[in-house]
C-alpha cells in the first residue's frame, strides 16, 4: 500500500498532462488531474481547434469570389458570427467531453480545481480546499497570452482567450505582432470582412521562419487587403466614442479600432503553482527548467509541453506527455527528438515548413543547394485569384540530403506533413527527383523542380 494518495498526479488536463495520464494509468499507475479551465486545454479549448475553425469559416469568403469565374452565381453571401461562435462552442463542448470520457475510461481521477505545490509530493486544491499526495508530480499548465502592460490602455485590447468569444463580428481590428497568433487572425478577421491592420515592431513577419517565406507572407497578406504596418509598435490606447478604441502608433499613424488584439507572444504559466514551495527551477521567464526526460531538478517532479518554453507545438507536448509516462512508469527511458518537426501557420494562404531555412542551412553547412518555384496554382486560373504558390527546397550540397523544406500555399500545411516523413527519414535530392509526379497537382512541383536556385 503506497504512501501516497497517487502515483501520479498531473497539474493542467492540457494536450501534455492528458497524454501522460492516461498513458500512466495504462501502464498501470493511480493517476489524478487537475484542471482549473476545462479539460482540453488550449489547443482544443481556445486555441488550434476553434481558430482552425475560424480559418475555415473565413476562407469561404474567398470562395465565393472564386466560384464566378468556373460559372457559379448566387446571391451575395452574407455571414452571422453569432452562428459561427455558437457552432463553434458546440463543437469544443463535444471536444470536451470526449478528453473528459476518454480520461474517466482509464480510470483517471478529474479534480476541477486549481492545484498549487504545498512541497514535493502534496498538492493542495484550491476548489476543494484540500490536499493530496501523489509519488510522482507532473506539471503541464501549459502558457498564457502575454500582453504588453507599458503600453498606456494596454487593457483596452484583448488577447486569443478572449477573441472566441466576442460577442459581435469586430468591424475595424488592430493586431499587435507578427508571429503565428498575429497572421491567423490578420486573415480569419479580413476573411470575415473586418478592415485590418496588423502592426509589427520589426520588419519580417514570423522571422524564425525563411526569410522566402517571410516575404511571401508579407506580399500575400497586403494582396488580401490587410493594411501591414512592419517597424512601428503601440504608442498608446485611448477609450473612443461608444466601443472605439483610439490607437496611436509610434509612427504617428492613428487607427479608430473596435478591437485591439494583442497577439505577442505566451508566457509559460507558473505564476501561482507553487514551484518555490517544493524547490522547483525555473528560467526568468517562469519556464520550468528540466532535463532531456522532462525531469525538473527536483527527483519526482517533471513538466511537459509549453510550461517549460522548448518547442511549443501541441503535438511535442503529446510526444513529451507519451515520452514522461514510458520513463517513469512502463521502464522504458525515452527523451523526445527535436529534430524536423513540422511547423504549421494557418495564414491565406498557409505555410508548412519542415527542417532548416536557408540562412540555418547555410550556417550549419559548407555548401547548400536551393530549389525554388513560384507559381500561380491551376485551382486560380479560372478565378482570377491572384495567390501565388511558393515552394522551396533546401539541399545539404555535400551529401544531397533534403535539410529543409518550405511551402507558403494552398494546402501547404497538408503537403508539409508527407514531406516530413521524407526529410525526417533523410531522404536526398535525387530520391525526390526519382519520385514521379503525381499530375495534376500543387505538389508535383516538389518532385520535378530540377534547376538549383542558388548553387553555393
Ligand atoms: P509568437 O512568438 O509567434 O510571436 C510573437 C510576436 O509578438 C512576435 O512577432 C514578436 O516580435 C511580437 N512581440 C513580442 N513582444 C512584443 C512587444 N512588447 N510589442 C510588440 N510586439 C511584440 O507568439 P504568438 O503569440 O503568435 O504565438 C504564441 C505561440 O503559440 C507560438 O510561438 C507557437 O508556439 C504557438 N502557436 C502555434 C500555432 C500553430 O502551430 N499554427 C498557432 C498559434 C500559436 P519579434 O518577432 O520582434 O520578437
Amino acid at each position: 500500500m503506497s504512501k501516497y494518495d497517487y502515483d501520479l498526479f498531473t497539474i493542467g488536463a492540457g494536450s501534455g498532462g492528458v497524454r501522460a495520464s492516461r498513458m500512466a494509468a495504462n501502464f498501470g499507475a493511480s493517476v489524478g488531474i487537475a484542471e482549473e479551465y476545462r479539460v482540453g486545454g488550449t489547443c482544443v479549448i481556445r486555441g488550434c481547434v476553434p481558430k482552425k475553425l475560424m480559418v475555415y469559416a473565413s476562407e469561404f469568403a474567398h470562395m465565393f469570389h472564386d466560384a464566378k469565374g468556373y460559372g457559379w452565381t448566387s446571391d451575395k453571401p452574407s455571414f452571422n458570427w453569432q452562428t459561427l461562435i455558437a457552432n463553434k462552442d458546440k463543437e469544443i463542448d463535444r471536444l470536451n467531453s470526449i478528453y473528459i470520457r476518454n480520461l474517466k475510461n482509464t480510470g483517471v481521477d478529474i479534480i476541477q480545481s486549481k492545484a498549487i505545490l504545498k512541497d514535493a509530493h502534496t498538492i493542495h486544491l484550491t476548489a476543494e480546499n484540500r490536499d493530496v499526495t501523489a509519488k510522482h508530480i507532473l506539471v503541464a499548465t501549459g502558457g498564457t497570452p502575454w500582453t504588453d502592460s507599458s503600453v498606456p490602455g494596454y487593457e483596452l485590447g484583448v488577447s486569443s482567450n478572449e477573441a472566441f468569444h466576442l460577442e459581435d463580428m469586430p468591424q475595424n481590428v488592430v493586431i499587435v505582432g507578427g508571429g503565428y497568433i498575429a497572421i491567423e487572425f490578420a486573415g480569419i478577421f479580413k476573411g470575415l470582412g473586418a478592415d485590418v491592420t496588423l502592426v509589427y515592431r520589426g520588419s519580417d513577419l514570423l522571422r524564425y521562419f525563411d526569410k522566402d517565406v517571410s516575404a511571401q507572407v508579407h506580399m500575400e497578406l497586403k494582396t488580401k487587403g490587410i493594411n501591414v504596418v512592419t517597424n512601428a509598435n503601440i504608442e498608446k490606447i485611448e477609450k473612443g466614442d461608444g466601443n472605439i478604441k483610439a490607437v496611436t502608433l509610434t509612427n504617428g499613424d492613428h487607427i479608430n479600432s473596435d478591437l485591439v488584439f494583442w497577439a505577442v507572444g505566451r508566457a509559460p504559466y507558473t505564476q501561482g503553482l507553487g514551484l518555490d514551495k517544493a524547490g522547483v527551477k525555473t528560467k526568468a521567464n517562469g519556464a520550468i527548467i528540466v532535463d532531456e526526460y522532462s525531469k525538473t531538478n527536483v527527483d519526482n517532479i517533471y513538466a511537459v509541453g509549453d510550461v517549460t518554453d522548448r518547442v511549443n507545438l501541441t503535438p511535442v507536448a503529446i510526444r513529451e506527455g507519451a515520452a514522461f509516462a514510458q520513463t517513469v512508469f512502463d521502464n522504458n527511458p525515452t527523451i523526445v527528438d527535436y529534430d524536423d518537426i513540422p511547423k504549421a501557420v494557418f495564414s491565406q494562404p498557409p505555410v508548412g515548413s519542415v527542417g532548416l531555412a536557408e540562412h540555418e542551412a547555410r550556417a550549419k553547412f559548407d555548401k547548400v543547394d536551393i530549389y525554388k518555384s513560384d507559381f500561380r496554382p491551376m485551382k486560380n486560373t479560372l478565378s482570377g485569384n491572384q495567390e501565388r504558390t511558393l515552394m522551396k527546397i533546401v539541399v545539404d550540397g555535400s551529401t544531397d540530403k533534403v535539410v529543409g523544406c518550405h511551402i507558403v500555399g494552398h494546402e501547404a500545411a497538408e503537403m508539409i506533413q508527407c514531406i516530413a516523413i521524407a526529410v525526417k527519414a533523410g531522404l536526398t535530392k535525387k530520391d525526390f527527383d526519382a519520385t514521379i509526379a503525381l499530375h495534376p497537382t500543387a505538389a508535383e512541383e516538389l518532385v520535378t523542380m530540377r534547376e538549383k536556385f542558388i548553387a553555393s
